[in-house]
């Protein structure tokens, strides 16, 4: 059995060995150099479009932000390329911001059509820009050099190109395996669920923008010292297509494919290229037409790409080169080792986990929850009419009625999902009406779906870390330097005892996809413990487990509100809601009919006209 820990070394040693060796022809290298340079785009596309959802037909633009910054600024003014990589870097940033701003707000198709329009109009820019040189681009840019050695040769700059991309797919993947990667993924299981856990989906999206057109600069600042020139044509729309092909190929949302797709498609067409043109008898772009053929085909039966074929080989199993799900990731420390306070005597002493952020403690003269004549219609039906009720501080009150009450509409009332038409919500004393679900998270109200909102291609556990993202506080440089283990190994602690609580630690590594409706509902509740709430709403908890199951389920509520917790709880098992709550609502058609303890809810003849149409 080989030692995982020599697998990095040994690749790093295969990819420094094509330049040193001379049976390889220089071409080959230049295919190599070619392969790096796009995989850095491709990179950049995994997060934007396999992580984030966000589909760009514009990243050569970006490229061409980056080598025509370094062109001009070397050349016009004869500053070192070493000093226009920031340069170039900042100014692409700095348009990706103007650009994301505009374009990622966009939903459905209208955002890959924004980014083919700025993809074109970029192009003629560069093209029509006088200082640019027009169609000519600007020739004898300076190649790179270190101490006075140029790095003329492919040989050499071989290894510029390939430094830069390997650490830009390390940087990416420590990204993905953060804090804030976890809130880029989350964008993918929509935005009610992220934001419900503090994440701003906004600013999510328009990182995970800038930090593809981050790596699409630096391909182009690279590119433009590799050829020793600049003109429009890499940097156009046939090249945005490209890369986006290179990322589908390589299996769109996974660090290696991206290198695996470039190296495919840029191989690929190179062969076709001759073999095609001899194969018909004309010159001509045949090899487009089997591109389309292979991604149609990749798209009905291979959705996950080359990559994806890879690791369902045998040895593509192996750690070092998991995907978004890194399956070497530590083991999760055991929730109790989290919690002892002083270890077994054989063991070397842990270090002690960085503590994680308290939430708000209530405000005690206040009650914790008022709900005040909130209303809310849809066009012209008025989901919710003048709903009044308070919650007190450790108290548990089931939410309930008829289906098409208004239940879950209140949740996301209260929760900031929605804006009330008319009324207000104050939590802790304070009017949080119009405040958005980030918001809202922030002060310690944590919620449940009725309809589950897990990343089903997330693990249970790493679904589980999202809820405590406001705890944490580690932002992207700390993640991609790795700074950022103590802290996560804390997130990860809690989000362990949290699962441990609710019965299902032993499915903290399964992907949350495989898991019944009935535990993914129980992960969803470990996830809003994460956030340590003081309010928590559950809509309908039990929906889905069974008899044992909802025991346990019964037993947690019990302890929750031992800790001084309250929950709010739409539930349609009336068992489980009279043993379980304090006080109950009941709504019908939109309108509060009913309040009280089980006692008097009971023997209500509204409630009972309600369900049961009046029948004894
Ligand atoms: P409950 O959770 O009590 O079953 P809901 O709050 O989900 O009820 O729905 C109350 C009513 O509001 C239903 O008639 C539903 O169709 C309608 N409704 C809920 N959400 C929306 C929406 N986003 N747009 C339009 N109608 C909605
Ligand atoms: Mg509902």
């Amino acid at each position: 059995m080989i030692n995982r820990k020599w697998i990095p070394a040994g690749l790093i040693l295969l990819v420094a060995l094509p330049p040193l060796l001379p049976v390889l022809p220089d071409y080959w290298i230049t295919l190599l150099n070619t392969i790096g340079l796009a995989s850095l785009v491709v990179i950049g596309l995994v997060l934007l479009t396999g992580v984030g959802g966000m589909t760009s037909f514009g990243q050569a633009a970006f490229c061409g932000f980056g080598a025509y910054t370094t062109a001009l600024l070397t050349t016009s003014l004869g500053l070192s390329p070493w000093l226009t990589l920031p340069i170039a870097i900042l100014l692409t940033c700095a348009a990706a911001v103007v650009l994301g701003l505009l374009t990622v707000r966009l939903s459905g198709h209208f955002l890959p059509l924004g980014t083919l329009a700025w993809g074109i109009s970029l192009y003629y820019l560069f093209g029509n820009l006088e200082f640019l040189g027009r169609h000519d681009g600007i020739p004898t840019v300076p190649p790179l050099s270190i101490g006075g050695w140029d790095f003329y040769d492919d040989r050499t700059v071989y290894y510029v190109i390939w430094s830069l991309t390997i650490l830009a797919a390390v940087a990416t993947l420590n990204l993905l395996d953060s804090r804030v990667g976890r809130s880029l993924r989350a964008l993918k299981g929509g935005i009610t669920a992220a934001e419900s856990f503090g994440v701003n989906t906004r600013r999510a999206k328009l990182v995970t923008f800038v930090y593809a057109a981050f790596l699409a600069a630096v391909a182009g600042w690279a590119f433009a010292h590799v050829q020793r020139a600049v003109n429009p044509t890499p940097f156009g729309l046939g090249a945005g297509i490209d890369y986006l092909l290179m990322a589908v190929i390589g299996g769109v949302g996974h660090v290696w494919g991206a290198v695996l797709g470039a190296g495919a498609v840029i191989l690929l067409k190179d062969q076709l290229q001759t073999l095609l043109p001899a194969l018909f008898g004309h010159t001509g772009n045949y090899e487009t037409i089997i591109f389309g053929v292979l991604l149609i085909l990749l798209l009905q039966f291979a959705r996950q790409g080359l990559w994806g074929l890879a690791t369902r080989l045998p040895w593509g199993r192996l750690s070092f080169v998991g995907g978004l799900s890194p399956t070497g990731a530590p083991p999760p420390s055991s929730p109790s080792a989290a919690s002892l306070s002083f270890p077994a005597p054989s063991s070397p002493t842990p270090a002690p986990l960085p503590a994680l952020t308290k939430r708000h403690t209530p405000n005690p003269d206040a009650p914790l929850l008022e709900v005040d004549h909130v209303q809310k219609t849809f066009g012209g039906l008025m989901a919710v009419r003048d709903v009044a009720f308070t919650l007190a501080k450790g108290e548990i009150v089931a939410l309930i009625g008829p289906n098409g009450a208004g239940k879950s509409t209140t949740f996301n009332l209260i929760t900031g999902v929605l804006p009330p038409t008319a009324g207000a919500v104050r939590f802790q004393g304070r009017d949080i009406t119009g405040a958005n679900a980030s918001e809202i998270a922030a002060m310690g109200m944590a919620r449940s779906f009725q309809h589950v909102k897990l990343l089903p291609t997330m693990t249970v556990l790493e679904n589980v870390m999202l809820g405590a993202h406001l705890r944490g506080k580690a932002g992207l440089a700390r993640a991609i330097l790795r700074r950022d283990r103590a802290e996560e190994r804390s997130i990860r602690a809690e989000a362990m005892t949290q699962l441990d609580r609710c019965g299902l630690a032993d499915l903290a590594q399964h992907q949350a996809g495989t898991l019944a409706l009935g535990q993914s509902r129980v992960v969803e509740i470990a996830r809003a413990l994460c956030l340590d709430p003081a309010l928590l709403l559950l809509d309908e908890p039990a929906a889905g487990l069974r008899h044992g199951e909802k025991q346990k389920l019964a037993a947690l509520l019990t302890t929750l509100r031992a800790e001084g917790r309250s929950i709010l709880l739409v539930e349609h098992d009336m068992d489980f809601v009279m043993n379980q709550v304090d006080r109950l609502v009941v709504m019908d058609f939109g309108a509060k009919i009913a309040e009280g303890t089980p006692d008097i809810i009971r023997d209500d003849p509204r409630v009972l006209e309600a369900y049961l149409g009046g029948i004894e």
